[in-house]
């Protein structure tokens, strides 16, 4: 007779700040699919672009760390798929990080949509190396740190239990820098954080965050969401014995440095209806190339100052800003646990999570075609199912 094994007496739900948290925030009904059926995305260029981009900075900073090439690095592109180049391209030639990092992502069937986004990829990561290399790599303490750390289960209304009495969360922090402001007086990113957050005591640790996206409008929800994940790997940094404080983060939306068309349309808008927070002086050189801009004809070059200051985004972090944002992680994992029971209960699932996707997630998502409301909606039009309330 075969002996059943016994079940662990207590579950310990695991949430993803990235995979879960973030995924849930932009469409609930595209998390559930992507999770529920364990299916990688049928287009999985998104994927593609944000790896690739965090792979290559990541390979970069090490061979930086090992052999101090100087800047700028070159760029050789090998065609696609990776074929060996006829002439010697040096170690540090950014083609040559990439195309380990395209066979990285390749085994794991991950390609770029086509070659105009792979070629765009290597843009962003090349200006990102060469415009913030300089400054960034000599802060950075560690790389690619994986962090973790339990919080009690938010409180679920009464019909359903929790399946633990605690939840974990985890997240992989792209960089960590220990900052002394004192021995980097020249340093851009150091002068750019005294300027931001004037109040910090050294000695600090800040958190960097690369982004492989343009730097959200002011009213755009992702704004938050990437300002909770950041304090949220703040405070799970915070949770380690010995931790030195953390008195910022830092994002980097890699897509500033280098614009596509889509992205330079969206710019000229948000710089004319005022709903971006970073904006040129009127009357500069990035002014009028922005404003005067028509679309279709070539991205006219900005100045590095500005699309430096567009692309890093500096969040002050505090014992108040740290608390708020776990009480928001908290939220969503209420969400997500009561979603997944009404779905267990009921067995229906378009009734349980919320399609509440924008444009640029509906475009490219798998379950459009079937999806209950997908974008673009009409004001008057399709029907809206709206998230379960959060319990508390
Ligand atoms: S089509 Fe849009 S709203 Fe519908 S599941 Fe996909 S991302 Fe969500």
């Amino acid at each position: 007779m075969a002996l059943g094994r016994r079940e662990l007496p207590f579950e310990v739900p695991r949430y993803s700040l990235t995979g879960d948290i973030l995924s849930f925030q932009r469409c609930p009904l595209q998390y559930r699919y992507y999770n529920g059926t364990s299916l990688p995305p049928s287009r999985p260029v998104q994927l593609w672009t944000g790896e690739f981009i965090h792979g290559v900075l990541e390979e970069a900073y090490r061979h930086w760390q090992q052999h101090r090439p100087p800047f700028p690095w070159p760029c050789t592109l090998t065609p696609w798929p990776p074929q060996p180049l006829p002439s010697q391209r040096a170690p540090n030639d950014i083609g040559v990080i990439g195309d380990a990092v395209e066979a990285r992502l390749a085994a794991d069937g991950k390609r770029p949509r086509n070659t105009k986004a792979r070629d765009i990829a290597y843009q962003r990561a090349t200006e990102a190396i060469n415009l913030l290399g300089p400054d960034l790599f000599p802060l950075i303490t560690d790389a690619e740190r994986r962090i973790s750390g339990t919080r009690p289960m938010p409180q679920l209304p009464q019909q359903h239990p929790a399946r633990g009495d605690r939840y974990e969360l985890t997240g992989v922090v792209d960089v960590i820098s220990h900052v002394s402001m004192t021995a980097n007086p020249q340093n851009r990113l150091v002068r750019t954080l005294q300027t931001r957050c004037p109040g910090l005591n050294p000695p600090f640790e800040i958190i960097i965050d690369y982004k492989a996206e343009r730097r959200p409008p002011i009213n755009d929800p992702r704004r938050r969401h990437h300002e909770w994940q950041v304090q949220t790997y703040a405070w799970l940094l915070t949770r380690l014995p010995q931790s030195t404080p953390v008195g910022a983060a830092m994002i980097v939306y890699v897509n500033e440095l280098v614009p596509s068309q889509e992205d330079f349309q969206t710019l000229q808008q948000e710089v004319r209806n005022g709903t971006t927070d970073v904006i040129p002086s009127r009357g500069s050189a990035d002014y009028y190339a922005i404003t005067r801009w028509q679309p279709g004809a070539a991205i006219p070059s900005l100045s590095n100052d500005y699309r430096i200051e567009r692309a890093i985004w500096i969040v002050a972090v505090s014992q108040a800003s740290l608390t708020n944002a776990v009480a928001q992680i908290d939220t969503v994992v209420a969400q997500i646990e009561t979603s997944a029971c009404n779905e267990h209960n009921s067995g229906n699932i378009l009734s349980n999570w919320a399609a509440t996707g924008l444009d640029r997630d509906c475009v490219a998502c798998d379950f459009k075609h079937f999806c209950p409301n997908p974008a673009p909606r009409s004001s008057s039009g399709s029907r809206r199912l709206t998230a379960p309330p959060a319990p508390g």
